[in-house]
C-alpha cells in the first residue's frame, strides 16, 4: 500500500460504518467468498453496502492471467471449479439484502467456455431466492483457445451469447487503460478484441445496455482518455466508468499521475457529449461504483 502522505487529500474518505463492514466481512469470509470489495479494500465499502450493493468474484481467487494492476491472485494452476460456489454466493446475497449484485471473476483461459456457466450458474441461484433482485456482470474478455482468428472470434461470440441469453441488467467489460498502455497493463487482453466484445454485446442483445471502464494514472494523456471514448462510443456502448487508479502493493505497476478532480469533472463532460447515457467519473470512480442507480 502507498504510504498515505503521498495520497492526495481527495482520496481520503472515512470508511463509514464499522459494524456493517465487520458484519460484510464476515458473511464474505464465512461463506468461502471473494469480493473485489474486500480483497481490493475498495474506499467505497461502506457508501456501497449501505446502498446494498457488491461485487463477487467467481470462479475461485486465482487468476490465469496476470494484469499489471490487479489485486487478485495470479497463477498457472487455477483452482478446481467449486461447485458450490453459486449456492454459498445466492446465500450470501439473501443474507446481505442486496438489492443490485455485480458478478465478475478471474479469467478461466483454461476452461473451454471460459467460465460463462460459472456466471449463468450463480444468476440463477441468485434469481432462484430472489427473482427481482438486478444482476450486472462483469466479465473477461472470452477470447482464445484458438490460434486462428476467426474461430477465436467465434468462440468469442459463442461464449458471449451464452452469457447474454441469462439476460444481466447490464453488460460490463473494462478496456481499463488507453490503447498505447494496453500490453503494460492487461495481460492476454487487448483493445481490439476487448472493443469487439462491446460492439457484439450490443448486436447479440440489443435491450442490455453495455458499460466500460477505464482507471486513470496510469500514463496516459487527456488526448487518449478522450479517444478511448470516441471508440466506445462507436461501438454504441452506453455507460463508463472513470477513475483512479491506486497501487495495490510495491509488486504493482505505479501510479503515474493523480488526476484532479476538475479533470475528472471535465472527461465527464467530454463522455456525456459523446452520447454516452451513464457517466460516473471522479477521484474513486470503480467499475461497480453506484452502479445499481440510473
Ligand atoms: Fe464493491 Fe464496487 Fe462498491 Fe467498491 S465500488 S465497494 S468494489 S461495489
Ligand atoms: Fe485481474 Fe481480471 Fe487481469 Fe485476472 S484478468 S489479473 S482478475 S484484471
Amino acid at each position: 500500500i502507498l504510504p498515505a502522505e503521498r495520497l492526495p487529500e481527495w482520496l481520503r474518505r472515512p470508511i463509514g460504518s464499522v459494524s456493517q463492514l465487520e458484519q460484510m466481512q464476515q458473511l464474505v469470509k464465512g461463506n468461502q467468498l471473494h469480493t473485489i470489495c474486500e480483497e481490493g479494500r475498495c474506499p467505497n465499502r461502506g457508501e456501497c453496502y449501505a446502498a446494498g450493493t457488491a461485487t463477487f468474484l467467481l470462479g475461485g481467487s486465482i487468476c490465469t492471467r496476470s494484469c499489471a494492476f490487479c489485486q487478485v491472485m495470479k497463477g498457472q494452476s487455477p483452482q478446481a471449479i467449486d461447485p458450490l460456489e453459486a449456492e454459498r454466493v445466492a446465500d450470501a446475497v439473501q443474507q446481505m439484502g442486496l438489492r443490485y449484485v455485480v458478478l465478475t471473476s478471474v479469467a478461466r483461459d483454461d476452461l473451454p467456455d471460459h467460465g460463462v456457466s460459472i456466471f449463468t450458474g450463480t444468476m440463477a441461484a441468485i434469481r432462484q431466492r430472489n427473482p427481482l433482485i438486478e444482476i450486472e456482470v462483469l466479465t473477461p474478455d472470452f477470447w482464445g483457445g484458438f490460434a486462428d482468428l476467426a474461430k477465436a472470434l467465434e468462440a468469442q461470440r459463442e461464449r458471449l451469447t451464452q452469457l447474454l441469453m441469462a439476460a444481466p441488467v447490464c453488460f460490463n467489460h473494462n478496456l481499463e487503460t488507453v490503447e498505447r498502455l494496453q500490453s503494460k497493463v492487461r495481460r492476454g487482453a487487448t483493445y481490439h478484441h476487448s472493443l469487439n466484445l462491446l460492439a457484439a454485446a450490443r448486436e447479440l442483445a440489443p435491450n442490455i445496455p453495455t458499460k466500460s471502464g477505464l482507471m486513470l494514472g496510469l500514463g496516459e494523456e487527456q488526448e487518449e482518455v478522450i479517444q478511448t471514448l470516441e471508440d466506445l462510443r462507436s461501438v454504441d456502448c452506453q455507460r463508463v466508468t472513470l477513475g483512479q487508479y491506486l497501487r495495490p502493493s510495491l509488486a504493482h505497476i505505479p501510479v503515474h499521475r493523480y488526476w484532479h478532480p476538475e479533470d475528472f469533472k471535465n472527461l465527464a463532460e467530454v463522455a456525456r457529449k459523446l452520447g454516452f447515457a451513464q457517466v460516473r467519473s471522479g477521484p474513486l470512480v470503480r467499475s461497480s461504483y453506484h452502479a445499481g442507480e440510473e
